[in-house]
């Protein structure tokens, strides 16, 4: 029969890899794709819905067009184990897959105990909305549900996270909200990290657009010594009780856990990988991609995942088809969007050398420029989104 090629994840990394075998295989290869959902909510922009520039539909994909168009097995199932053996993946209704190459792609997990107090059993108190849909829209409703001048907290992680800006655009977007709805409200970042993505582009947003409302306490003042009781609101800031009226608690990250499970993670909790084929250190007939991966000089992002799968993908091709396989090529940019049309961006191209993805140039937006500008890449990400998304999604 046609080699098999198994996918676990249907996110921004897994969906696009099962796309690309399948398309640029032309039948060739059989391809499953293994996600639980039937509804993928993009992160990505999920802020943006949050500061009401986005409609929650609009960051919701399904799978109808990867099993229609491409002919992709779309199994919506939990992978609940991996055989690198007998090469199978065992699925949770018990079914089992056999595959010639796996691709996983599980996204993250949050570390237990990174944030003392929180579990995930206080994820409906204090929402993490790092993974997005239901914990998105939560956040949403807290925040538009404040007291008028409540007090706003979030626990920021600690490296490595997906989406390096993502809690700063966060933190914009909902300064955002509130300057038009509760004006008098703060905004209280606890942060383990001594500097952050686009820093100066960000504290410069906040003093021009939300001056006086946002506060940060980086680890010199305690930020890295953060504990929460999300049954009595509070946050324990190294040692000194604050109230707050919503708590966004981002946990430290580590690769999805059927990655783990499956042997395929270090000490680190992410996966090391092959940087010019992401392949697993662990395992040659396994690829991991996206933000379960040690990518080298990459950050954790969709454009990062979706970069990836195309290696891969490629990669997989080439293994079992005998396609040829082009030298890889990785590329990223992440837009923040601070205010209306005042939208800033960090990217880069890579290369693999042997021991990882390295970076070969990049660009930052400056502080200072203008408004056209700011709108021009603001607009840019509009594009970028609708891209990325049929990419993904077909
Ligand atoms: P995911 O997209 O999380 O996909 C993983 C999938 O695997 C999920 O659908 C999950 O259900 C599935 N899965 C997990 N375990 C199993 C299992 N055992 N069996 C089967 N399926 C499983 N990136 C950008 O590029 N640009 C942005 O503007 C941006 N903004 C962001 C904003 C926020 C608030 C956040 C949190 C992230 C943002 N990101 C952004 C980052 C981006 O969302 C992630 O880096 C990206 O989704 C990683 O893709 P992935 O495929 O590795 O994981």
């Amino acid at each position: 029969g046609r080699p098999k090629v198994v996918v676990i994840g249907g996110g921004a990394g897994g969906a696009t890899a099962a796309r690309y075998i399948a398309k640029d295989s032309a039948g060739a290869i059989d391809v499953t794709l293994v996600e639980p959902t039937r509804t993928y909510f993009t992160c990505f922009f999920s802020n943006l819905y949050i500061g009401g520039f986005r409609e929650l539909s609009s960051i919701a994909h399904s799978y109808g067009t990867l099993a229609s168009d491409y002919g992709i097995n779309v199994v919506h199932d939990w992978a609940v184990g991996v055989d690198r053996d007998t090469k199978t993946v065992t699925l949770a209704s018990g079914h089992s897959l056999a595959y010639d190459r796996l691709v996983v792609a599980p996204g993250i997990d949050f570390v237990d105990e990174s944030v003392p107090g929180w579990d995930l059993n206080a994820q409906i108190k204090m929402p993490h909305a790092w993974k997005a849909g239901s914990q998105t829209q939560l956040l949403k409703y807290q925040v538009e549900a404040m007291p008028e001048g409540g007090t706003f907290c979030m626990v920021a992680p600690p490296n490595p996270f997906r989406c390096p800006p993502g809690p700063y655009e966060r933190v914009s977007m909902i300064a955002h909200v509130l300057k038009a709805q509760n004006p008098t409200a703060k905004i209280l970042i606890v942060d383990p990290k001594e500097k952050f993505s686009k820093q100066a582009l960000f504290e410069e947003g906040w003093q021009r657009h939300y001056s006086g409302m946002i506060d940060r306490i980086g680890p010199d003042f305690g930020g890295g010594n953060a504990e929460v009781r999300p049954d009595a609101m509070e946050v324990v800031i190294d040692g000194a009780v604050e109230k707050v009226d919503v708590c966004n608690v981002i946990p430290a990250q580590k690769a999805g856990h059927i990655a783990h499970l499956a042997g395929l993670a270090d000490s680190s909790g992410f996966c090391p990988i092959v940087p010019a084929t992401m392949q697993s250190r662990m395992d040659e007939n396994i690829h991991v991609l996206g933000d379960a991966c040690i990518a080298g000089d990459m950050p954790k992002s969709g454009f990062s995942a979706n970069s990836q799968a195309k290696v891969a993908a490629m990669a997989v091709r080439a293994a079992l088809t005998g396609s040829r396989a082009f030298p890889a090529k990785y590329s990223n940019t992440c837009w923040s969007l601070i205010e209306t049309d005042d939208g800033v961006k960090v990217g880069a191209s890579y290369q693999p050398t042997e021991e990882k993805i390295a970076k070969v140039d990049g660009f930052i937006s400056q502080t200072g420029e203008d408004a056209a500008l700011r709108k021009a890449t603001y607009e840019e990400s509009l594009g970028w989104y609708a891209g990325i998304a049929m990419d993904i999604f077909g």
